[in-house]
């Protein structure tokens, strides 16, 4: 008897802290000029996030550095998860097709819409390091080594993984492979435009890449050239600017980064 107390009094211990911060976020954040598309909720101001790295500013790396109102008060979406689900749910079937569909390193937000999406076969893994929790229904695998067969999957999500991958050659033809034909990986990396060819040069410790690339285990800054890599792997690529996903689509309002473009990797 003592023994189930115990197991259920963490547990409305944390669901009390979970209504006690829902309850606060109300009251701090919540208003009109500024709308989650991920929850369908309005804020009066969003979360900072981004890291702040002089060579991040150096390059301009869009998807990194500081950004405004990026980190959703309520469903913790940032500014490229909302990207993904605009175009998601205005450019394709996604939503309404039988699809299977495969999301690397998935965050909270975007898994939680796909996985209350009934006719979406929703994958979901990650390459487990250590000193992480991972959740149970995200299974560790190795994006330049998978589990499954050729032409398995109508959807890849990899969003923000290519630059911690030492070969990220071998990862984009493993994605090709999996993908059915027909089929799209939407593939976003932090991305240089003031650089022509893609940034990477040997090195090896940890607080060398922090300087070179602004994260420590990141491997590279990408650049322009990163469409011509994709192309090299037999990709078709589109890149979707906002007003290319709606016309006038309102970027302030969802918290998006006005530089940020989707790239949509065609098989
Ligand atoms: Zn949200």
């Amino acid at each position: 008897m003592k023994k189930t107390l115990l197991k259920i009094l963490p547990f409305s211990l944390l669901l009390n802290l979970k209504i006690v911060k829902q309850y606060l976020v109300s009251i701090l954040f919540l208003g009109n000029k500024y709308q989650c598309p991920n929850c369908n909720t309005g804020f009066r101001k969003m979360f900072k996030c981004g890291q702040e790295e002089a060579v991040l500013e150096k390059y301009q790396v869009i998807g990194s550095g500081i950004r405004e109102n990026c980190l959703c008060p309520r469903c913790y979406s940032i500014d490229r998860e909302r990207l993904i689900y605009l175009y998601l749910s205005k450019k394709t079937n996604i939503f309404s097709e039988n699809i299977k569909l495969l999301h690397i390193a998935p965050r909270q937000s975007l898994r939680k819409i796909f996985k209350n999406s009934h006719n979406i076969s929703y994958y979901q893994g990650d390459k487990y390091e250590e000193g992480y929790h991972y959740p149970k229904d995200v299974i560790a695998l190795d994006i330049t080594e998978l589990n499954y067969n050729d032409n398995y999957f109508d959807v890849i999500i990899c969003n923000h993984v290519l630059e911690h991958v030492p070969n990220d050659f071998q990862a984009m033809k493993e994605l090709y492979r999996v993908l059915k034909p027909n089929g799209f990986a939407i593939l976003q990396v932090p991305i240089s435009l003031k650089l022509n060819e893609t940034f990477e040069i040997k090195s090896n410790t940890a607080e060398e890449r922090k300087q070179l690339y602004g994260q420590f285990d990141h491997y590279r800054i990408y650049a322009k050239d990163f469409t011509n890599r994709l192309e090299s792997c037999n990709y078709k690529v589109s890149l979707y600017y906002p007003a290319d996903i709606e016309i006038n689509l309102d970027t302030e309002r969802f918290g998006l980064n006005k530089s940020e473009y989707l790239i949509v990797a065609n098989k």
